[in-house]
C-alpha cells in the first residue's frame, strides 16, 4: 500500500511520466529504455509502463463549440460576403485576423511572438526547453471569394491541440510551439507560401520583393510597413531559421480533394507532397486579318499555344506515373478579337509530381515542344520562363508513424496518401522532419465558398495532432 502511495505521488508530480504511462503505445521508444521510467520502477517496484489509466486516450476532449465559434469568427474578417471570404496579405482585414489569433494564442496560455515578415509563433514551453521545440501550424490568409476552412482549420485546430493537452494535464518534454505562417496563398504578391519561404532561409527572395509590387503598384515593403513588419531587406533575413531548429513540424490541414469523404475515412496520413514547377512561355507571330490571310501564309501565335497546351498534356501522361500533372491555366490571346489572327499568345504552365527528376523531365519536354513549334509554325518563342521549380518533399517516418499510432489509438480510421497541393510543410521540410494530418472536406471543395469540414471531422483531426505532438514533444 506504501508503495503505491509513493508511486502515486510519483504520478503525480511527474506528470510527463504519467501521460507517458497513460499512452502504453505513445512512443516508439520501449519505455523500459527510458531511465526515468527505469528509476521509478525500481523505485515503486511496479513496472509502470502497463496502461493504469487505459482510457485516457478517448477522455482527450476538443471544445467543439469554442472551436467552431472561432472559425466563425475569424471568417468574418474578409473584404468579401459570408459565406465567401477575402483575407489578403497585410489589408486592414489581415491585420485584424492576426490580431484576433494572437490573442487565442496568448488566451491559451502561449508566449506569443512575430517576425518581420508577419510568421505568429505562439510557445507552450516545455520541461526541457533547450531542446530543439516541435512546431505546428498553417495559414488564415485567404484568396478571394473562398472559403474558412483552407489554414484556419491548422491555425485555429493547432491552438485547440494545445488546449486539449493542457485540459489533459500534459506536460510537454519539448516546448511545442503554434505558428501562424504569413500568406500561404499568393495572392497580393504572386508568391505562395512567402512566410515559410523566408523561414526556409530563402535568400533569392529576400532580393527578389525588393523590387515586387502588387497589382496597385504598392511594393511589398511598403505594404508590409504599413502592417508594422519589416522596412527593409535586412529585416526580412532576420526571419532565415537554421536547420534543425525545430525537431519537428506538423500541419493539420483540410484534404482539398475528395478521397477521404469518399472512402468514409477520417484521417489522411501525408507520406509526400508534390511540388509544382510553374513555366511562362510567351509566343509571337504576324497575325492580320481572318479573312484576308489564307491559311498557309499564317504564323498563328495562338494556335502554337493550342499545340503547346495538348503537348503539356501528353507529356504529363507520358511519364507513366499517375502522380505526374500537367495543367495550362493561363492562356492569353492578343489582340483577342474574332476576326483577327492572334499576333501574340501567352501561356502559364503547371506541372507537378511527387518525384522532382521525373518532374523535370516533363518540363525539359515541354520546352523541347515549345522550341518544335514555334520552328514549325515560324512563329517566335519570345520567352520560356521557369518561374519557379521546388523540389517535393518527403514526410520524416517517425513522424509518419507517430500520425499512424495516434490516429490508431483513438480509434480513427485512416490512410496513407500524398498532398497534391502544396502547402508551408512543403518549405518547413527544408529545415525541419515533416508530416502533415489531412481530414475530409465536403466534395473535396476548397477555394470557394462552398468549403465545408465537419465539426467531428475537425475535432478528429485537433486529436490526432494533439496526441502526436505529444508523442513527438516527448521523443
Ligand atoms: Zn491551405
Amino acid at each position: 500500500m506504501m508503495v503505491q502511495r509513493i508511486y502515486l505521488l510519483l504520478l503525480l508530480v511527474h506528470l510527463p511520466l504519467f501521460f507517458f504511462c497513460g499512452f502504453p503505445a505513445i512512443l516508439s521508444l520501449s519505455d523500459a529504455e527510458d531511465p526515468a521510467t527505469k528509476t521509478m520502477e525500481d523505485f515503486s517496484g511496479y513496472p509502470i509502463h502497463e496502461p493504469h489509466f487505459p482510457n485516457s486516450v478517448s477522455s482527450m476532449s476538443v471544445d467543439i463549440h469554442s472551436l467552431q465559434k472561432q472559425i466563425d469568427e475569424l471568417s468574418t474578417f474578409s473584404d468579401t460576403p459570408a459565406p465567401s471570404v477575402t483575407r489578403i496579405l497585410y489589408s486592414e482585414k489581415d491585420v485584424l485576423a492576426r490580431r484576433y489569433v494572437k490573442n487565442l494564442m496568448r488566451l491559451s496560455g502561449l508566449s506569443v511572438r512575430e517576425d518581420f515578415v508577419g510568421n505568429i509563433f505562439g510557445l507552450w514551453e516545455g520541461y526541457e526547453p533547450e531542446l530543439a521545440p516541435v512546431s505546428t501550424g498553417s495559414h488564415i490568409d485567404a484568396i478571394p471569394y473562398s472559403g474558412k476552412y483552407d489554414g484556419v482549420v491548422g491555425v485555429l485546430g493547432a491552438i485547440e491541440a494545445i488546449n486539449v493537452l493542457k485540459r489533459f494535464g500534459f506536460k510537454p518534454r519539448r516546448s511545442l510551439e503554434v505558428i501562424m505562417f504569413t500568406s500561404e496563398e499568393p495572392t497580393r504578391f504572386g508568391i505562395s507560401c512567402l512566410g515559410s519561404r523566408l523561414l526556409a532561409g530563402d535568400e533569392a527572395l529576400v532580393k527578389s520583393l525588393d523590387r515586387t509590387v502588387d497589382n496597385q503598384n504598392v511594393t511589398f515593403f511598403h505594404a508590409a510597413r504599413s502592417a508594422d513588419y519589416a522596412n527593409d531587406q535586412e529585416e526580412l533575413s532576420s526571419v532565415f531559421l537554421k536547420e534543425g531548429s525545430y525537431s519537428a513540424f506538423v500541419e493539420l490541414h483540410i484534404e482539398q480533394g475528395p478521397i477521404l469523404e469518399e472512402e468514409g475515412i477520417s484521417i489522411g496520413i501525408v507520406t509526400a507532397i508534390a511540388a509544382p514547377a510553374s513555366i511562362k512561355v510567351d509566343f509571337e507571330g504576324n497575325g492580320g486579318h481572318a479573312g484576308a490571310v489564307l491559311m498557309p501564309n499564317r504564323n498563328d501565335a495562338g494556335l502554337a499555344a493550342a499545340e503547346l497546351a495538348l503537348a503539356v498534356e501528353k507529356h504529363a501522361l507520358e511519364s507513366g506515373s499517375i502522380d505526374t500533372v500537367g495543367t495550362v491555366g493561363i492562356l492569353n490571346l492578343h489582340p483577342g478579337a474574332i476576326n483577327s489572327i492572334p499576333s501574340k499568345s501567352h501561356l502559364e504552365i503547371d506541372t507537378r509530381d511527387i518525384d522532382e527528376y521525373r518532374r523535370n523531365i516533363v518540363i525539359e519536354k515541354i520546352h523541347q515542344s515549345a522550341l518544335n513549334i514555334s520552328q514549325k509554325r515560324g512563329v517566335k518563342l519570345l520567352d520560356f520562363k521557369i518561374v519557379n521549380q521546388d523540389p517535393p518533399a518527403l514526410s520524416e517516418k517517425s513522424i509518419v508513424k507517430a500520425m499512424e499510432s495516434a490516429s490508431q489509438e483513438l480509434n480513427l480510421t485512416h490512410k496513407k496518401m500524398i498532398s497534391r497541393a502544396y502547402h508551408d510543410s512543403l518549405f518547413m521540410a527544408r529545415i525541419s522532419p515533416m508530416g502533415m494530418i489531412f481530414i475530409p472536406c465536403y466534395k473535396g471543395y476548397s477555394h470557394k465558398p462552398e468549403e465545408f469540414a465537419s465539426i467531428e471531422d475537425i475535432t478528429n483531426g485537433v486529436k490526432v495532432l494533439a496526441l502526436t505532438l505529444a508523442k513527438l514533444s516527448l521523443h
